[in-house]
C-alpha cells in the first residue's frame, strides 16, 4: 500500500534498524533469543561450536527492529544490538 501522506512526526519516529552482534565465546546455545525475537531475525546454527553448542546466528538482519528483547533475555550477555536511524 502506498501512503500519500506522512505523519508530522515521521522523521522523529522513523524506524530504527539494528545490527546484531553475537559473542560466540559466550553463547551456550539455549535458544532464548531465537524464541523471543518477534521478527525471526535469529536462528540456531546446525553446526556445533568448539565447545559443543549449537550457537545462535543471524538469519536476516534486515528484519531487526532493535527492540532489544534478545539482548535482555540472553542469560550469558552474549548479544549486543547496535542501532542506526533510517529516515
Ligand atoms: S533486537 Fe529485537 S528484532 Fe532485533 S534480533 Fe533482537 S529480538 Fe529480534
Ligand atoms: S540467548 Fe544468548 S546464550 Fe542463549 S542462544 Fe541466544 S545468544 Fe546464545
Amino acid at each position: 500500500m502506498k501512503l500519500w501522506r506522512k505523519p508530522f512526526d515521521y522523521a522523529e519516529k522513523a524506524t530504527t534498524s539494528g545490527q546484531v552482534f553475537i559473542d560466540e565465546e559466550r553463547c551456550k546455545g539455549c535458544g532464548y533469543c531465537v524464541e523471543f525475537c518477534p521478527r525471526e531475525v535469529l536462528k540456531m546454527s546446525t553446526e556445533l561450536s568448539p565447545k559443543g553448542y549449537n550457537l545462535a546466528v543471524v538469519q536476516d538482519e534486515s528484519k531487526c527492529l532493535a527492540c532489544g528483547f534478545c539482548e535482555v533475555i540472553c542469560p550469558e550477555f552474549a548479544i549486543r544490538i547496535s542501532t542506526t536511524n533510517e529516515k
